[in-house]
């Protein structure tokens, strides 16, 4: 008997040599036959030193198969080579399933070697930002061997469960309906703005990226050579660019420095409501979560105003448990399906049609106030935060007077539309600007009170390098500390004095430095506004604005002067 040859089934990735892996080079070189699509070799023709060739046309796999099959039968050593990754699409199944018609077993048979490949979701995910951060899933749109049933069926379920979806063979020259319809599909799931990339010969010479929307992709040049990649329900577009959230601002705040959530909090059940209880008696009943996201059951349902008809508004009534009786696990299952039926119209985010289940349940955290001059919360007000908080969420009150209220919810813009109905003040936190003013003697100081209102409509919530506060105070008493933010505003005797680069933290702390004094108040707001801006456009990344204002020496026209560096003794008896 001859020497056995070997198989090596190989994905060379999109089509740059530097996208190839290492092994996959090694295994072209150490061939001696080279089988694969025309198009194929060429792309790979730059790694070739003398193998045998055998190129066959597009709808040829077979052959290909039955070929590489006899030639490793045969004693010779053949590379199978496939674009992408040999088992996503590729020839990895078709030559094994080749090889099993023929009786082949790894122990008696021909060697097989499989080498991975980038397949073109990765590849073109790199290309459009960061979209498949989440459960994805491929669906090929080629109907010439899967029923088309079938694969609508897919592209329903994948709708539905809020994939992410790598669309693959998406058109050619005769599939031309499959597209439209798949889109037709996921327009029932997902709404028309969702952010779509489509991409057409990644990593090759005539690659094009476009990044449009699930309503307006059919608008572009979609063909054979592109991939197009459905974002989820959360995928949102910055700077041209398809994310993803994983989920991180679940638990985490991204802009701060500190975390709410100490890293031995992160995996307590109490952090992570959202996940599967590991012990029976720690699961919640479906109405607990119905209540908790606030779905109603689906016989209460009313669709919003502008949605479509929802597939559960013509399912049975399901039989729903008492409460006083023990549920069945039929019934806990029915309960689930009626969950997730009855979620079906529900308005959540900015997607009419998201099912709130597979939404993202973020942590939602807002800076609340009664007003930007008063500091009363009403009985009202606390009551709403406290019910929106609930058992799960939080209420902080930080050390700059602000009350922060974070809740765990899918739905944010019904928390919004809900404080501000209860006459709330809301701004955002992080790196951005905030304005504190102080109560103007409870109002009785009232001059300045329409330049403050002004400052924070313009620039309030506006995101910033770093953190960026402005003190507004009603008179030169400053008793709410504005000569101790980084821009403070202190109403003097008709006019208004000027401070820049507070830093109020660490051994060297000073109050801002006096750069003007007597602005007149028709000139105060555009002043403050120009400093801002110029700090937003040219500070660096994280950079407080002392830091920046030393480093720049001057902004809008106010000097800064260094501030004499305090030395201090150690005291008598040691440190
Ligand atoms: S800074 Fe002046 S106006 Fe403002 S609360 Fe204090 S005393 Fe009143």
């Amino acid at each position: 008997m001859g020497m056995k040859g070997k198989l090596l089934i190989i994905g060379f990735g999109p089509g740059s040599f530097e996208h190839i892996t290492k092994r996959a080079k090694e295994a072209i070189e150490e061939s001696d036959v080279v089988i694969g699509y025309n198009t194929y070799v060429d792309l790979i023709s730059g790694l070739l030193t003398g193998q045998k060739i055998v190129r066959t046309g597009m709808t040829e796999e077979v052959s290909r198969a039955q070929e590489a099959v006899r030639q490793a039968e045969a004693g010779k050593k053949v590379a199978v080579i496939s674009s992408g990754d040999a088992g996503v699409y590729g020839m990895a199944g078709l030559v094994y399933e080749v090889l099993i018609e023929k009786g082949w077993t790894e122990a008696t048979g021909v060697e097989v070697e499989v080498i991975p490949g980038i397949s073109a979701i990765n590849s073109c995910s790199s290309l459009l930002g960061a979209p498949v951060m989440h459960d994805a899933c491929t669906i090929s749109l080629s109907d010439h061997l899967t029923p088309w049933e079938i694969i609508a069926k897919r592209i329903e379920a994948a709708g539905a469960a809020d994939f992410v979806i790598a669309l693959y063979n998406p058109r050619s020259g005769r599939r031309t309906r499959q597209i439209v319809e798949a889109q037709r599909i996921l327009l029932k799931y997902r709404s028309p703005d969702t952010p779509v990339g489509i991409v057409k010969s990644a990593y090759r010479d005539r690659e094009q990226v476009v990044i449009t929307t699930l309503e307006q992709m059919l608008d572009h040049e979609i063909g054979m050579l592109t991939t197009v990649i459905i974002g989820n329900s959360a995928t949102f577009l910055y700077d041209e660019k398809m994310i993803t959230p994983r989920g991180y601002q679940r638990k985490y705040t991204l802009t701060a420095e500190e975390q709410a959530l100490k890293p031995h909090q992160r995996l307590k059940p109490e952090a992570e409501p959202w996940a599967l209880p590991q012990f029976e008696e720690e699961a919640p009943r479906a109405a607990d979560i119905r209540s908790a996201v606030n779905i109603q059951p689906a016989a209460e349902m009313r669709p919003a105003a502008g949605m479509r008809p929802a597939a559960a508004d013509t399912q049975p009534a399901a039989h729903v448990h008492s409460a006083a009786s023990k549920p069945s696990a039929y019934e806990l299952a029915m309960e689930a399906l009626l969950l997730v039926q009855g979620s079906r119209g529900v308005e959540v985010n900015h997607s009419p049609v998201t099912n709130p289940l597979f939404g993202q349940q973020s942590i939602f955290e807002v800076a609340v106030s009664p007003g930007v001059a008063n500091k009363r919360f009403t009985p009202g007000q606390m009551m709403l935060m406290a019910e929106l908080a609930g058992e799960s969420g939080e209420i902080e009150y930080t050390p700059h007077h602000q009350i922060i209220l974070r809740v765990p919810t899918t739905e944010p813009k019904q928390i919004t539309a809900r404080l501000q109905a209860e006459g709330l003040l809301l701004a955002p936190i992080g790196d951005v600007v905030q304005l504190k003013a102080c109560d103007f003697c409870n109002g009785e100081k009232d001059e300045s009170i329409p330049y403050a209102e002004e400052l924070y409509q313009r620039l309030n919530g506006r995101s910033a390098p770093k953190e960026l506060r402005i003190g507004f105070n009603g008179c030169g008493m400053t008793c709410y500390g504005a000569v101790k933010e980084d821009i403070g505003i202190v109403y003097r005797r008709g006019k208004f004095d000027l401070f820049l680069g507070a830093k109020t933290v660490g051994r060297n702390a000073h109050s801002g430095q006096p750069v003007a004094e007597g602005i007149e108040p028709e000139e105060l707001v555009e002043t403050v506004e120009r400093i801002v801006n110029r700090y937003i456009s040219d500070g660096f990344p994280n950079e407080r604005f002392h830091k920046y204002f030393k480093r720049v020496k001057q902004v809008e026209g106010f000097e800064h002067r260094e501030v004499p560096v305090l030395v201090i003794d150690n005291a008598v008896c040691g440190d």
